[in-house]
């Protein structure tokens, strides 16, 4: 039965104060997180920190012991009052290594989630969502005669077609080799917007985060560190762990003082930070703008390149920093496109301060 949407959104998933244990192993320690209608929300983590689990927790796989799953409004979860089975919470469901029915043309796999509707009905929508995935071609085909990554644009037409209001999507492109996968997380981004789904994919790869995400929800060891959009998190990440997880990074320490921090490759406000407290300064290779100098004879006073690799779009230099007061730094610049300055050429570095993150050092007294 179809009822007249309400006019205010209705948050398509809510989980709060969600806490999992195995045996004596906390793998989720208090998560709030909710998806809003249409939004796309990736759960991006490092391997083992509890993103598998929380969504078997929203689909209903795993049942809930803290907290509260909601879906649409609705309490789907509450530990000892309420579990309602996945195949009732209306929701999509892909995996890694999403099983198609072996027995069933791609086709009736598709049609297969459509049960309630009649059968001209569930065969144009399950061609239409096939079609999308540029799948149309082998509907008539059986499983084992597609390829993973088939297989896998299958799967997730599977998940699509019945238009659930909320897809689950647990690392979804992963099997598949790279040049599928960039193809495929292209169509299945147009395919959810399309379809107006609200989607929470987990990943562990940042880059398919912020490709796939209206925001990104960064975990480890069982918590969420920071959720925001993609440009939140790469510009304005609230922890060291934020800035790591998103690439390489130069790590300087250096003391506040005066509310300024002062590296070899320059000074950083740290304003925030006590004075006289330990500081470390996050120092993306992009951020650092080198510069030729022209007076070779005094190299080892100033900073100098110590090896220049070409990568392809970017050169990565390797570079010796002085400050004035001697102190020494290795860096890793990187630099796009093709800049192959000579070994020992000196340089003059410059910041670009939208890259560099200051944080107190691990272990400082915080807010002393
Ligand atoms: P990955 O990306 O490697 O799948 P993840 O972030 O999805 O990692 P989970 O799969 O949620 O992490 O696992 C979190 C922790 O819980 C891990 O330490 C894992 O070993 C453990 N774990 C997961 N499922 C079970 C289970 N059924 N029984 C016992 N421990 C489990």
């Amino acid at each position: 039965t179809h009822t007249l949407e309400a006019t205010a959104p209705v948050t398509a998933l809510s989980l709060s104060g969600v806490r999992h244990r195995f045996d004596q192993h906390v793998v989720v320690k208090g998560v709030e997180l909710t998806v809003e209608p249409g939004e796309v929300v990736c759960l991006l983590g490092p391997s083992g920190c509890g993103k598998t689990t929380l969504l078997r927790i929203a689909a209903g796989l795993e049942v809930l012991q803290e907290g509260r799953v909601s879906l649409r409004g609705d309490t789907v979860a509450a530990p000892g009052r309420r579990h309602v089975p996945p195949e009732k919470r209306s929701v999509g469901l892909a995996f890694q290594d999403s099983a198609l029915f072996p027995h069933l043309s791609v086709l009736e796999n598709v049609m297969f989630g459509l049960k309630p509707l009649p059968a001209a009905k569930r065969r144009e929508r399950a061609l239409a969502r096939l079609e999308q995935l540029g799948m149309a071609n082998y509907a008539d085909t059986y499983p084992h005669m597609l390829s993973g990554g088939q297989q896998q644009r299958v799967a997730l037409a599977r998940a699509l077609a019945p238009e659930p209001r909320l897809m689950l999507l647990d690392e979804p492109f992963s099997s598949l080799d790279a040049r599928l996968r960039d193809q495929i997380r292209d169509d299945t981004l147009h395919v959810l917007k399309k379809v107006g789904a609200a989607t929470l994919l987990v990943t562990h790869d940042p880059e398919e985060a912020m490709f796939m995400a209206d925001r990104i929800a960064l975990m480890r060891d069982g918590t969420i560190v920071q959720t925001g959009t993609p440009r939140e998190l790469y510009c304005a990440p609230c922890d060291p762990f934020v800035v790591t997880f998103f690439g390489e990074v130069n790590e300087l320490s250096g003391v506040v003082t005066n509310g300024k921090v002062t590296t070899p490759v320059g000074t950083v406000e740290a304003g925030w930070l006590p004075e006289g407290s330990d500081a470390t300064v996050m120092v993306r290779p992009e951020a650092l703008r080198i510069t030729e100098r022209p007076d070779s004879a005094t190299a080892h006073e100033h900073s100098h390149v110590v090896m220049a690799k070409l990568l392809g779009r970017s050169s990565l230099i390797h570079l010796c920093a002085h400050s004035q007061s001697g102190e020494e730094a290795h860096l890793h610049a990187r630099v796009p496109g093709v800049f192959l300055p000579a070994e020992g050429q000196p340089v003059t570095i410059d910041l670009d301060l939208s890259q560099v993150f200051v944080f107190a050092a691990a272990g400082a007294a915080a807010g002393a």
